[in-house]
C-alpha cells in the first residue's frame, strides 16, 4: 500500500470555476488537520511552459526557488500553504511529450510503437507520483487544468483513472468541481449540466467521489439529494462552493461544508485534530476590517487584467491586512502616461508601483511616473522592469545622460545604463533561458531595505535577461541613487534605492512570488506603511 494519498481535482461544464482556490483550500484545511500535503497543476496544452505565453492568454507566470515558470495557480498553492512549490508542481503537456520523445529518440522504448496509451499516460502517472515518491507529503492534490470533455484533456483523465484502479480507492479519489447555473427567469438553479459533465467523466471509466458546486445562490436539500442520486456520489460529499468576497474565505467555507472530512472518510484517514484556522482568520480579520485605506497606481501594460499581475495585487492585500488599510488599487496603463498629463493621471495616490514586462510597450510612461514620484516625493516602488525604468531616469533627467536606456528597447543606446547579462549574449532561444528562481543578495546596512528584511543576507526570486550595467554603478551612486542590494557572488546589482526621498526602491527580483498570508512580504508591507504615512 502507498503511502501518499493522491486527490484529483477536476473541473466540469464551465472554465475559471476556481478549481485552484478549491485545490489550495482543501490543502489548508487538510495542512492545518496536521497533514502534510502539496499541490500539483497539470495543464492540458502544449508549450512546455507559461514562460513563453503572453499573460494576455495565461495570466502571470509565476516563478519557483528551483527557477521554473509555472502556471499562476502555484502561486495560490504557496500564498495558502506558506511552504515553496517546485518545477514538480506544474506539469504541461508539452513537457511529458517532450520527456517521451526524448526517450523515443535515445531508443528506450526498445523497437515499440510510441503511443498515447500506454507511453504519455505512464509519463503522466510517473509525473503525478514523483512528489509522493519524495516521502514528504502525506497527500498530494493534482489539479487537472482545463476542463472535462476537452480531447486535451482525455490523457489525464485516463491516468487519473489507472492510477486509482493501480492504488486503489482508498489512496485514490476525484473531486469534480462544476458549476450549477442560476436561470433568472426560471428563479431556479440547474443541475443538469453537471449532470452531463459528471457522465462525461464517468464515460471515460472515472466516477468523481466528491461534487463541488460553484453556485451563486444556496443550493438546498432537494438539489443536493438530486445532485447524489443522478451524479451516484453520496449526499455528504456534495459540497456548496458559493460565491465568496474573497478568495482567503474559501478554506472557511469549505471547512462549514465539511469538504475535509469527506476527504478524509474516502481516504480512510483519521485526523489528529480538527482543522485550527486561527492565524488564518486573524489574517481575514484585518483583512476585512480596514481601518483606513491608501490608493496606489500600479502602473503596467497588461493592467486591463487583473491576473496579470496576480501576485503582485496579492502581495499588496496582504501588506495591507498587516498595516490594517485597505489598499485601492488604481490600475494605469503606462501607454496612456506622458509628460503632459502624467501629473494629472497620477494626482491623489499614495503610492506608485511600477510593474515587471517585457518589451518597448509603454516605456516612456513609466520613465514619466518614476520621474513624477520622484520629484514629488511619492513613495515608489519598481519591480524588475520597473527598478530598471528607475535607473534609466535617473540617469537621463540626473546625470543628464540623454537618450539612457536599456539595451532591450533600444539596443543602440548611447549609455546602456541597463544591459544584457554577458552570459545571455549568445542565447536564441526564448523558452526557460533568462536569469531564473533563487538568488542571493546582501544588503547594504545603511539602506532602506536591511531594516525591513531584519537580516543582510536574503534570497529572492528572479526572471529577466537584463541587468543594472555596472559600469555606471559610481556615477549613479555619486549622484544619489544607492545600490543597496548586490548578488555577494556576481556582483550584480539587485537593489537600488535614493536616500534623499521618503520610500524609493527599485528591485531587480520579484518579491512578490515570496508574500504569503502568513508571511506578508517585508517590502510590500513597508511600502505601504510609507504610503500611509504619506498621506
Ligand atoms: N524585460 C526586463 C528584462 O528582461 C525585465 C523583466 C521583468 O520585469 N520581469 O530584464
Amino acid at each position: 500500500m502507498p503511502d501518499t494519498k493522491y486527490i484529483f481535482v477536476t473541473g466540469g461544464v464551465s472554465s475559471s470555476l476556481g478549481k485552484g482556490i478549491i485545490a489550495a483550500s482543501l490543502a489548508k484545511l487538510l495542512q492545518s488537520s496536521g497533514f502534510s500535503v502539496t499541490i500539483q497543476k497539470l495543464d492540458p496544452y502544449i508549450n512546455i511552459d507559461p514562460g513563453t505565453l503572453n499573460p494576455y492568454e495565461h495570466g502571470e507566470c509565476f516563478v519557483t526557488n528551483d527557477g521554473a515558470e509555472t502556471d499562476l495557480d502555484l502561486g495560490h498553492y504557496e500564498r495558502f500553504l506558506n511552504i515553496p512549490t517546485s518545477q514538480a508542481n506544474n506539469v504541461t503537456t508539452g513537457r511529458i511529450y517532450q520527456t517521451v520523445i526524448s526517450k523515443e529518440r535515445r531508443g528506450d522504448y526498445l523497437g515499440k510503437t510510441v503511443q498515447v496509451i500506454p507511453h504519455i499516460t505512464d509519463e503522466i502517472k510517473r509525473r503525478i507520483q514523483i512528489l509522493g515518491e519524495t516521502g514528504e507529503y502525506d497527500i498530494v492534490i493534482t489539479e487537472l487544468g482545463g476542463t472535462v470533455g476537452d480531447i486535451e484533456s482525455l490523457p489525464y483523465v485516463e491516468a487519473v483513472r489507472q492510477l486509482q484502479w493501480q492504488l486503489g480507492d482508498q489512496n485514490v479519489i476525484v473531486i469534480h468541481l462544476t458549476l450549477i447555473p442560476y436561470l433568472a427567469a426560471a428563479k431556479e438553479l440547474k443541475t443538469k449540466p453537471t449532470q452531463h459533465s459528471v457522465k462525461e467523466l464517468m464515460q471515460s471509466g472515472v466516477n468523481p467521489d466528491v461534487l463541488v458546486c460553484r453556485t451563486e445562490h444556496h443550493i438546498n436539500d432537494k438539489i443536493r439529494e438530486k445532485l447524489a442520486l443522478f451524479c451516484n456520489v453520496k449526499k455528504e460529499a456534495i459540497i456548496e462552493s458559493i460565491d465568496a468576497k474573497t478568495i482567503y474565505d474559501v478554506p472557511n467555507l469549505m471547512l462549514e461544508e465539511g469538504l475535509d472530512k469527506v476527504v478524509l472518510k474516502k481516504l480512510n484517514l483519521s485526523a489528529s485534530k480538527r482543522p485550527t484556522l486561527d492565524a488564518w482568520n486573524a489574517f481575514l480579520k484585518k483583512y476585512k476590517n480596514p481601518k483606513a485605506s491608501v490608493e496606489i497606481g500600479l502602473i503596467g501594460k497588461y493592467v486591463e487584467l487583473q491576473d496579470a499581475y496576480k501576485s503582485i495585487i496579492e502581495a499588496l492585500g496582504h501588506a495591507g491586512a498587516l498595516n490594517e488599510v485597505k489598499v485601492n488599487i488604481h490600475a494605469i496603463h503606462s501607454e496612456d502616461l506622458a509628460k503632459n498629463n502624467v501629473s494629472k493621471e497620477l494626482s491623489g495616490l499614495n503610492g506608485i508601483l511600477i510593474a515587471p514586462g517585457f518589451g518597448d510597450r509603454g516605456i516612456e510612461g513609466k520613465i514619466e511616473a518614476v520621474r513624477f514620484a520622484r520629484e514629488n516625493k511619492i513613495p515608489f516602488f519598481g519591480i524588475c522592469l520597473g527598478m530598471q525604468m528607475a535607473v534609466i531616469e535617473y540617469a537621463r533627467n540626473i546625470l543628464n545622460l540623454e537618450g539612457a536606456n536599456s539595451t532591450e528597447m533600444n539596443p543602440e543606446t548611447t549609455y546602456p545604463v541597463i544591459d544584457l547579462m554577458e552570459d545571455q549574449k549568445n542565447i536564441t532561444e526564448k523558452g526557460g533561458t533568462m536569469r531564473l528562481g533563487a538568488w542571493d543578495c546582501k544588503l547594504d546596512k545603511d539602506s532602506i531595505v536591511y531594516p525591513v528584511y531584519g537580516t543582510e543576507l536574503i534570497s529572492e526570486r528572479h526572471r529577466h535577461r537584463f541587468e543594472y550595467n555596472n559600469t555606471y554603478f559610481q556615477e549613479l551612486s555619486d549622484a544619489g541613487m544607492k545600490a543597496t542590494g548586490v548578488n555577494p557572488k556576481t556582483g550584480l546589482v539587485e537593489i537600488i534605492e535614493l536616500p534623499s526621498h521618503p520610500w524609493f526602491v527599485g528591485v531587480q527580483y520579484h518579491p512578490e512570488y515570496k508574500s504569503t498570508v502568513l508571511n506578508p512580504h517585508p517590502l510590500f508591507v513597508d511600502f505601504i506603511k510609507a504610503c500611509l504615512d504619506n498621506k
